[in-house]
């Protein structure tokens, strides 16, 4: 069995692999071929199951197979370049109680502490009461099919898993000045998504004989409008209030009484944390839009006959994605400007928290981590779990391994890091879920 250096060798193999999204079907060969070579327990026990590409599923055969469970990672990572890396962010270098590279939180970690926790207790002689698979898609930081094809193969075997579990919230190491108490911020749930392209169309022309109220004028308008104006009404919703109760408990004392008040005060809170905080307030009680794409004319001196820009919409759960493109809509007819849908998808369902996926993947977090508090987390951006939600009856999206709000910081940008320590909390945090699953 490893100790925490074997983990740390291990982990940072997983690191040095640069398997940046779409980058070639030989560096995934190349990881398979770690994976194979640090994980031998695992890869001699659990059935290899081959969907293409370079998704990897791994079946480990329970006493029974009737409320499995699925344990999601990717192996893909967003590249590394620019920023100011402080070292090369594929070596995997060690400095001071810290390992930096890119894919260290998002989320090699999950994939190693997983398969390594099946690992040690294949090793150990140890068989679950249920099956348990491991789904690592190769696509999902550039939303690929993995995830879809990992799920149609348990459709099209009739397997309907009971839990499944994805990166998602952390373990939050306590902000000294508001908090009493490391916080697991177990994500129950993602907003929806939209993508609205707004075009507004003109003549066009030459840009020697300018008209009044072209395209990208009426566009820079209906951008400004919605940007000054609160587009989408902010309402409380049932994660919303399930965070800020949950978040009460990790609080200092004087903070504490406040965030239950606010918890309890619906509409006031929705009302007032938006403008209190952007940030976090904003997204967590209302829908959001922000406009991240723009097109106009082919040429500098030519006036587009159409023009257009995305207006990227956040989607909560008590909207949905009809009423917010009806709202962009309205506005957009009165700057003579069109909506046209993109992708879209609706808020997930929320996690149960009564039910006995949460309850047990919560009574593993007091196990392994006695010191800390368990909060539901009202997750604003996506994950690949919302593809496996689709057949499971429980969704949770978090992997228990302690980060700070500066590690936290690291994610898809430069010195991505995440402390050595981290590695085994997890690795037995997986292993205690996986021992006491039933
Ligand atoms: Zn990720």
């Amino acid at each position: 069995m490893k100790n925490q250096n074997g983990y740390v060798d291990s982990f940072r193999r997983l690191i040095q692999c640069p398997t940046i999204s779409d980058s070639g079907h030989e560096y995934f060969e190349a990881f398979h071929k770690t994976l194979q070579e640090e994980f031998p327990h695992a890869f001699a026990a659990c059935e290899k199951i081959s969907l293409g590409r370079d998704v990897l599923l791994l079946k480990w055969k329970g006493k029974a197979s009737d409320r499995p469970v699925v344990l999601m990672a990717h192996q893909d990572v967003v590249p590394a370049e620019g920023g100011d890396w402080e070292c090369d962010p594929f070596s995997a270098t060690v400095i001071g109680d810290k390992i930096y590279g890119r894919g260290t939180i998002d989320c090699k970690n999950t994939l190693f502490c997983t398969i390594q926790a099946v690992d040690e207790l294949i090793e150990s002689g140890f068989t679950p009461e249920q099956d348990i698979y491991l789904s690592y898609s190769d696509c999902e930081e550039n939303s690929g099919p993995g995830a879809e094809m990992a799920r149609d193969w348990f459709k099209e075997h009739g397997v309907r898993p009971n839990v499944v579990i994805d990166e998602g919230g952390a373990i939050i190491k306590k902000a000294e000045k508001y908090m009493a108490k490391d916080a697991a911020m177990v994500g129950i749930l993602e907003k929806g998504y939209a993508d609205v392209r707004i075009i507004a169309r003109g003549k066009g022309g030459h840009s020697s004989q300018p008209p009044k109220n072209t395209p990208l004028a009426r566009l820079g308008a209906f951008v400004n409008y919605v940007e000054k104006h609160s587009v989408f009404k902010p309402k409380m919703s049932a994660p919303a209030k399930a965070m800020v109760l949950g978040l009460a408990d990790v609080l200092k004392p004087g903070l504490k009484g406040l965030a239950k008040l606010a918890g309890h005060m619906g509409c006031l809170t929705a009302y007032l944390a938006p403008r209190l905080n952007v940030h976090y307030g904003a997204p967590m009680f209302k829908s959001t839009v922000v406009f991240t794409m723009c097109d106009g004319a082919t040429a500098p001196n030519v006036i587009p006959q159409e023009a257009w820009v995305n207006a990227n919409v956040r989607v909560s759960p008590v909207d949905s994605v009809e009423k917010c493109v009806a709202k962009l809509a309205k506005i957009a007819k009165k700057f003579d400007c069109e909506v046209q849908l993109g992708n879209h998808r609706e808020a997930s369902p929320m996690a149960d928290l009564t039910g006995d996926g949460y309850t047990q993947f919560a009574a593993a977090i007091k196990k392994t981590y006695p010191d800390v508090e368990v909060v539901p987390y009202y997750m604003f951006g996506g994950t690949d779990c919302r593809t496996m939600q689709e057949i499971a009856t429980t969704a949770i999206r978090c992997t228990p391994c302690r980060l700070s709000i500066e590690q936290l910081g690291g994610m898809h940008a430069a010195n991505e890091n995440i402390d050595v320590s981290s590695l085994g909390e997890t690795v037995s945090f997986f292993k205690n879920f996986l021992e006491s699953y039933k």
